[in-house]
């Protein structure tokens, strides 16, 4: 299980969520290739360790745990692992 980063991300990458990630599984960063072309950041699942403490950080409220996203928003949980393969 994982933390997902869903729509209202998209457009804005505020990146506040980088910074207080523990294991450092969002991507891409600020400084990292590809951030300028991204349409949003992406949460590693197969790193998260459901902390929450991107959820809270996050300003857009652009981040559920998967079991609690809504029917609309839950193909954000495919989109986040696409990114990391
Ligand atoms: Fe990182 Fe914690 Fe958010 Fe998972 S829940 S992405 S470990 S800050």
């Amino acid at each position: 299980m994982a933390y997902v980063i869903g729509q209202a991300c998209i457009g804005e990458k505020r990146g506040e969520c980088v910074p207080v990630c523990p294991v450092d599984c969002i991507h891409p960063t600020p400084d990292e290739a590809g951030y300028a072309s991204a349409e949003q950041l992406y949460i590693n699942p197969d790193e998260c360790i459901d902390c929450e403490a991107c959820k809270d950080a996050c300003p857009v409220n652009a981040i559920s745990h998967e079991e609690f996203l809504t029917v609309d928003l839950q193909r954000f949980i495919e989109i986040n692992a696409a990114f990391y393969r």
